[in-house]
């Protein structure tokens, strides 16, 4: 039984050294909101299993040896016959990166109810989690269907609802956005969000409204993300806030996925949410002291690391 089952696109990433118009040399690695979280998982000792689709290609092999490597569950990954998307991330001034999607009509955007359907019925016994973020249903009918089976089949199942709402404004338009991310948050048991997003997705003139709104329906759960302020967790129980862990930010790209691994791990071992909440800051931190969106994740025997005082040689 996988503990957490998520679903989306995962792309080939070239990280450009240079600009890209400039010509020069990339690297090459894979990129998507879930697969960020899948890994972040895995690396914490979780059973993930990951629904997607990549293309017949290289790129598509890149990404399914990748998920593998990482002990992510590929049995679900489909291969379909469009090509698989592509991210281009060029770090343009030192904080801030410009990112180029070519992913319209990839394999990944193409995911389907069928495809949902299937990947619960071959597991062995349902999932404890669902993650889904607001990227998914951004990316098209086909993919936004498949969202909304799988809150059902998980629902059905008895397993928890998170929805990282990771608006995406390239992908669609606003009031589309507001209308699909209110409906799936009023679902999901927890709801990630900054605070910009949490104004998208929920009803309420403020913070305190907003977070009132969702718990008073299917959340138990609201966590506002800060940056580098940190974050907080709402619960009936009330509020609790952790700032974020001093780091030297390298690429903040991935910190919020990592965040939520971080969360869903704390949440998965039965961690009260003070400790679920100081995991979550702890692995966002990680991300943000590294390069790469998920290269930089911490195994569980090194989440302690960022403890140890600077200049430490781990033997
Ligand atoms: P992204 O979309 O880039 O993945 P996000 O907007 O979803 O990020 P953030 O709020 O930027 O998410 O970051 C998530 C968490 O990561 C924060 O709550 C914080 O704990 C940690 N974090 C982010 N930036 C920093 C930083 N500069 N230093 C330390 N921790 C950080």
């Amino acid at each position: 039984m996988p503990d957490v089952l998520t679903l989306g696109e995962v792309m080939a990433c070239l990280r450009a050294d240079g600009q890209v118009k400039l010509g020069g040399t990339a690297r090459m690695s894979v990129a998507g909101a879930e697969a960020n979280v899948a890994i972040g998982l895995t690396r914490l000792g979780h059973d993930v299993a990951f629904v997607g689709a990549v293309g017949p290609d290289q790129f598509g092999e890149l990404v399914r040896r990748t998920l593998r490597a990482e002990g992510v569950g590929v049995h679900a990954l489909r291969t379909d016959p469009a090509p698989t998307g592509i991210v281009v991330f060029e770090q343009r001034v030192a904080g801030v990166t410009r990112v180029d999607y070519h992913r319209q009509g990839s394999a990944g955007g193409r995911l389907s109810v069928a495809d949902v359907e299937n990947a619960f019925a071959a597991l062995p016994a349902p999932p404890r989690i669902l993650h889904i973020t607001g990227v998914t249903p951004a990316l098209g009918e086909g993919p936004a269907l498949a969202v909304r089976a799988a809150v059902r089949l998980a629902k059905a199942a008895g397993a928890r609802v998170c929805l990282d709402v990771n608006h995406r404004g390239r992908l669609w338009p606003e009031d589309r956005a507001r209308r699909v991310l209110t409906e799936l948050s009023a679902e999901a048991d927890l709801v990630v969000a900054s605070e910009d997003e949490l104004a998208l997705a929920s009803a309420g003139d403020d913070e305190p409204g907003r977070v009132r709104s969702l718990l008073a329906g299917a959340a138990t759960e609201v966590v506002v993300k800060r940056g580098a302020a940190g974050a907080t967790a709402f619960t009936a129980d009330g509020a609790l806030s952790r700032p974020a862990r001093p780091v030297t930010a390298v690429d903040t790209i991935g910190a919020g996925d990592a965040f939520v691994a971080g969360y869903l791990s704390g949440l998965l071992d039965g961690l009260p949410p003070a400790e679920r909440l100081a995991r979550a800051v702890t692995t966002g931190a990680f991300a943000v002291a590294g390069h790469g969106d998920w290269e930089g994740l911490p195994t569980r025997a090194e989440l302690p690391m960022l403890d140890l005082p600077d200049g430490t040689a781990v033997r």
